[in-house]
């Protein structure tokens, strides 16, 4: 008895990413962006002793991505997994390294399949995620940092049972706030995280090919605010004649701490 699939978002914003997921009775990682004394008590207050974590999948090298990888893989001997540019940079900081692909499938023992794929975000090997339970196909994808979304990231993640799709920025607030320009550009040029209304469109391609449960996550606490990234993503869907609750549900992943995902 492996006991149902899960997703819970553990942080999601530019100040530290984890997302902790259970597939097919293993529990993994997708990103360690937080201190590892962070990281520890995120996953206990979950349910979930860090022993357990079976690996961890690092989406690219960006400090919020990567900060807890060297101490927590050494506490808690976990294998991590990351392309050749992202381990580049924890070079001997980490206990065990596994180098994949961009776009890579690994299949972990007695585990969920977990497949990569490349985002155009703005440091080499950045990819996202899909993690498979053999058994069932029940499928969860975390997307996030994904400069600009295609066709080919499209249908990467369709038909996935539950989607963390990055709701980054409002345009509004990004254009009026006091970020510097080269960064605003950078943020919104097609290599930085997409924003409220991309990440809406996005959801309206998955809905239509079968995904109900979204997250929205890595949020900026400087251009977005949780109530303006559900609202926008509810009324655009609304527009097109989507309705929360019967067509699809969605839910916002806190900055700092566990936030109530899906169990499938
Ligand atoms: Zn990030
Ligand atoms: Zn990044």
């Amino acid at each position: 008895m492996t006991g149902p699939d899960r997703i819970v978002p553990l942080f999601s914003s530019s100040s530290g990413n984890a997302t902790l997921i259970k597939s097919h009775g293993t529990y993994i990682l997708v990103d360690c962006g937080m201190s590892c004394k962070m990281m520890t008590k995120a996953l206990v207050d979950s349910g979930v002793y860090p022993d357990d974590v079976s690996a961890v999948f690092l989406t690219h090298r960006h400090s919020d991505h990567i900060a807890g990888v060297p101490v927590f893989s050494r506490k808690y001997h976990t294998p991590i997994y990351g392309t050749q540019a992202t381990l580049a940079v924890l070079d001997g900081l980490a206990s065990e390294v596994h180098e994949i692909a961009e776009n890579d499938i690994i299949k972990l023992e007695n585990g969920p399949e977990v497949r990569a794929f490349p985002t155009p975000h703005d440091v080499p090997g950045s990819v996202c995620y899909r993690i498979v339970n053999p058994e069932n196909g029940t499928s969860i994808s975390v997307m996030t940092d994904l400069g600009r979304v295609n066709d080919g990231m499209r249908g990467f993640a369709s038909a996935s049972d539950v989607i963390l799709l990055e709701s980054n920025y409002d345009p509004y607030m990004l254009e009026h706030g006091e970020y510097p320009w080269p960064l605003k550009k950078r943020i919104s040029g097609g290599h930085g995280h997409i924003s409220n209304p991309e990440s809406a469109d996005c959801a309206e391609f998955f809905i239509k090919n079968g995904t109900r449960r979204f997250i929205l996550g890595h949020l900026s606490p400087h251009n977005n605010t949780p109530v303006l990234a559900r609202d926008t993503f509810v009324n655009s869907l609304s527009d097109r004649g989507f309705v929360e609750g019967i067509d699809y549900e969605v839910r916002i992943a806190k900055k700092d701490g566990p936030t109530e995902g899906y169990t499938l």
